[in-house]
């Protein structure tokens, strides 16, 4: 135990020797004051179990000295007001600021050393209850191996992100793993390395992890990792894959190298499990699948996710063969201005032909790359492509078309699409007219929030941009206004029925005059029969692209179809 210690706080010297006198044989350490800011500095600084205050001093009164250290009943030290002239209702204040008794002057030995042995007693006990309770609490939230949460708190988390998740309709994953062959481990080499192994596993776990994840030790060498901000299995099986790279490296325990793995189960709210139970228990049973697959691996609860993921990753691979072994192309759908009778550009479409599978669509293989990185290197092969061709006919004197390029979200987020773009420019010479960029109305929206789309510099690239799928998304045409978009294209969905629903008509026409309202050209997608042509030339769209005049074309089918074109006649029609 500690020696106690008192801080006396009286202007009278008189008081302090007699005070002194009282309990030098108690052992105490003493302090003392003559006034209550000096007081004020020593309390801070020593904590005194006791203080016995004075009421009337100079500089800080006994008054001012409580208000500035605002005792109550569960602060961990005693104050003892000792004063000898004070009436009823200044002692009454003094309990108001919270002194723990009151003794009056002149006191008496036995008096004194009492209050004062009492209330530190009190104290001690209260102090060390508080103690208890912090680790109590500790223990119940913590492991207290690891530090990691224990399962309580997990299963405390676990509720909360469930009702965030159902409340924004989003999804979460939970992961469940444990080390393989743990026991061995322990029974070779001894419970100490196996602690210090689990502890050097939760703190590699700890470290690739973010901060809103909750990794929790479920006991013995059972972790479970809930992770909200991944909404995609297959960015939950790239976390996965972290994990059991990360706790496949060597580890040390002291100067011993031991080698482990682990086996990991994930569930994802809510489709494995709407309750923290349903969620844990697929997780586990997920674990013992990968358990069976031979270890060091993981798996999902449901059989459908893991179609998923190892199709994503079979189709992640093909396209990376796909792009070194030179199996994409690029087709050329021309958009057709059927006022004047021309063919006034093209939208160039990536096409793959894969030597086994046959063609794939775009539609496939271009969400998988959107997925991962490959985006960003599809991007940039396609508008390398098209440059290229740009020049290709400059060189050949062709006539030179306007081509419009697709950029997704994800290159906007992950490369300077628009760096890259002013470099092709540059390098093939090309009138930046010729290019134009068709973004979805969400990716616009995205972009300029993020910053990763700058208006000034399209502007003063000169570049053309095309809001693609139009109506499909956000729709709030507000953005238009402010924004340097040259093109709008009407989503296909719309020209579907535009003959057959008055509704959908109705659309398209406002569509069209608002557009022109703004200075905006329209570009009518996926056209397909007379009737639709007839009603948007009728309606006054600018462009019209579809299979009714052709589909995407090969460079050369769409060089004839140019030269062909040029011979026909305008339409004419209602
Ligand atoms: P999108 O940008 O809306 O492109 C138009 C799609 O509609 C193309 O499909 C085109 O072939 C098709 N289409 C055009 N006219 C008609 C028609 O009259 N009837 C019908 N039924 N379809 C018509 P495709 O080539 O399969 O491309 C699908 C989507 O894949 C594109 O939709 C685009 O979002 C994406 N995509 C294609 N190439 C690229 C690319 O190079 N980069 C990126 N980021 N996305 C691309
Ligand atoms: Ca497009
Ligand atoms: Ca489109």
């Amino acid at each position: 135990m500690t020696v106690p210690k008192v801080l006396v706080i009286d202007d009278d010297a008189d008081a302090r020797s007699a005070i002194e006198l009282a309990l030098k044989t108690r052992g105490y350490e003493l302090f003392f004051a003559t006034d209550g800011a000096d007081g004020l500095d020593i309390f801070r600084r020593e904590s005194p179990i006791v203080t016995l205050l004075d009421l009337r001093m100079p500089v800080m009164d006994g008054t001012e000295f409580l208000k500035a250290v605002c005792p109550s009943p569960e602060s961990p030290y005693a104050i003892i007001m000792l004063t000898g002239h004070a009436d009823d209702s200044e002692v009454e204040v003094c309990y108001e600021l919270g002194i723990h008794a009151f003794l009056r002057k002149p006191f008496n030995i036995y008096e004194l050393n009492g209050a004062i042995e009492q209330n530190i007693k009190l104290k001690q006990a209260q102090i060390s209850l508080q103690q208890l309770n912090k680790k109590l609490d500790k223990l119940a939230t913590f492991d207290t191996l690891t530090g990691l949460y224990n399962r309580a708190m997990l299963v405390e988390h676990l509720q909360q992100a469930i009702r965030r998740a159902s409340r924004s309709r989003q999804s979460f994953g939970l992961f469940y793993f444990d080390i393989d062959n743990f026991k061995k481990v322990n029974d070779a080499c001894g419970h100490s390395v196996g602690d210090e192994l689990l502890q050097q596993v939760s703190k590699r776990v700890g470290q690739l992890i973010r901060s809103s994840d909750i990794l929790a030790r479920m006991g013995g060498d059972e972790f479970v990792l809930l992770t909200e901000g991944m909404q995609k299995s297959a960015d939950l099986a790239t976390m996965a894959g972290d994990i059991l790279r990360e706790i496949a490296a060597e580890i040390y325990i002291g100067r011993q190298p031991v080698h482990v793995s682990c086996s990991i189960g994930i569930s994802v709210y809510p489709d494995c499990g709407s309750t923290p139970e349903e969620l844990i228990k697929t997780a586990d049973m997920a674990m013992y699948k990968a358990k069976d697959a031979g270890r060091n691996c993981y798996k999902f609860y449901s059989a459908k996710m893991n179609a998923a993921v190892s199709a994503q990753l079979t189709m992640e691979n093909n396209i990376k063969q796909a792009l070194k072994r030179g199996e994409f192309s690029i087709h050329y759908q021309p958009k057709v201005d059927h006022q004047a009778g021309t063919v006034s550009g093209a939208e160039a479409l990536i096409r793959w032909h894969h030597p086994k599978l046959g063609n794939i669509s775009p539609a496939e293989f271009i969400p998988v790359a959107e997925k991962s990185d490959l985006i960003v290197e599809i991007g940039k092969w396609v508008r390398e492509q098209v440059c290229r061709q740009l020049a290709r006919w400059r060189q050949q004197s062709l006539p030179l078309l306007p081509v419009s390029v697709n950029v997704s979200a994800i290159e906007f987020l992950k490369c300077e699409v628009l760096q890259h773009v002013i470099d092709l420019l540059l390098q093939h010479d090309i009138d930046p007219h010729l290019l134009e960029l068709e973004v979805t109305e969400s990716t616009l929206m995205a972009s300029v929030e993020q910053g990763n789309m700058d208006y000034e510099i399209i502007t003063l690239m000169d570049t053309g941009l095309a809001i693609d799928d139009f109506g499909t998304g956000y729709s709030s045409l507000g953005y238009l206004k402010s924004y340097p978009v040259d093109t709008l294209k009407i989503d296909k969905s719309f020209i579907d029925n535009v003959t057959a629903s008055e509704r959908d008509a109705a659309i398209v026409k406002a569509m069209i005059s608002m557009a022109h309202s703004l200075d905006i050209r329209v570009v009518a997608e996926g056209v397909e029969t007379a009737a639709q042509r007839d009603f948007l030339h009728r309606h006054g769209c600018d462009f019209i692209q579809g299979y009714f005049y052709s589909r995407p074309l090969p460079v050369a089918e769409f060089e004839a179809f140019v030269r062909e074109f040029r011979g026909r006649p305008a339409v004419r029609c209602g």
